[in-house]
């Protein structure tokens, strides 16, 4: 028997203040652990003032996890200490795998209209904590769009739907981003993997995001669903966008300060006396 998805918690974004000063949102983090596991973190950074973003995220360093950004509009110039530099622009994804190391910075672009992007952090499990790092930078044309009869769009950053496969064939776990808009009084069916944990960030719009949900569920609000087969999912009039991710948990010990995160504190403790004597980049 196929079951439903029901919603195992609503909350949402709270603003917060990050990097050399950047207003966000943060859709959930630390105080949510383990919750959202294998996912650490969201934040939704949204605005058409540069005063709120133009202080951006100087030079700090990365261990143990893997940030992925998606640019929905507007640019970020990213460069790490390894010589790597690049541009993030509007429609595309910097997957990045710090593993065992990097130290990099992300500054926004000053924009005529909104600059807005997400970042989700994921966590690597304790096999993969020290890894190389790496990066996969997405171009928009490299994510496929998948047409629904409803007249919506799936963009599959990563996983699959539909039989339109994400772009990055060697993710670590079994993560799956899905960029979803369907148009008013339309429904939304998604098979996820029994036992992953599942969650909506609504984007733009309003819906039900289970059957016999009472109250519309609005933008800049998060969904986090109990455990099933599938979710379901319905537009109010005006339409809806929303990501949906989901992973694998990992079930491990968390041990996490700033942008960090590792299995013990211990290993919390040598990565930053590493960055602190400079031997954090290991070649
Ligand atoms: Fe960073």
């Amino acid at each position: 028997m196929t079951v439903i998805r029901s919603i195992q918690h609503i909350q949402r974004s709270r603003p917060t203040i990050e990097g050399a000063g950047v207003h966000l949102k943060r859709a959930f983090g630390s105080a949510d652990v383990p919750q959202f596991d294998p996912f650490l973190m969201l934040d939704d950074f949204h605005s058409d003032r540069p005063a709120d973003y133009m202080a951006g995220f100087p030079w700090h360093p990365h261990r143990g996890i893997e940030t992925v950004t998606y640019m929905i509009s507007g640019e970020v110039e990213h460069g790490d200490s390894l010589g790597n530099k690049g541009v993030i622009r509007s429609g595309e994804v910097q997957w990045m795998t710090a593993g065992r190391g990097i130290i990099h910075q992300e500054m926004p672009h000053r924009q005529k209209g909104t600059l807005w992007g997400l970042q989700l952090w994921v966590n690597l499990p304790a096999s993969h904590k020290m890894m190389g790092p790496r990066y996969r930078d997405i171009r928009a044309t490299d994510i496929p769009e998948c047409r629904l009869g409803s007249g919506g769009i799936v963009k599959v950053v990563a996983g699959s739907f539909n039989g339109c496969r994400g772009p990055l064939g060697d993710l670590i776990g079994d993560p799956e981003y899905l960029d979803v808009s369907i148009p008013g009084g339309a429904e939304f069916a998604h098979a996820i993997t029994k036992g992953h944990t599942v969650f909506a960030y609504i984007l733009e719009g309003e819906g039900r995001f289970a059957p016999g949900q009472e109250k519309a569920i609005p933008a800049e609000s998060l969904v986090l669903y109990g455990d099933g087969d599938k979710v379901s999912i319905k537009a109010e009039k005006a339409g809806l966008r929303f990501l949906l991710i989901s992973g694998r948990p990992l079930g491990e010990p968390v041990t996490w300060r700033g942008p960090i995160v590792m299995n013990t504190e211990e290993e919390l403790a040598v990565a930053f006396s590493e960055y602190r004597n400079g031997t954090f980049i290991k070649v």
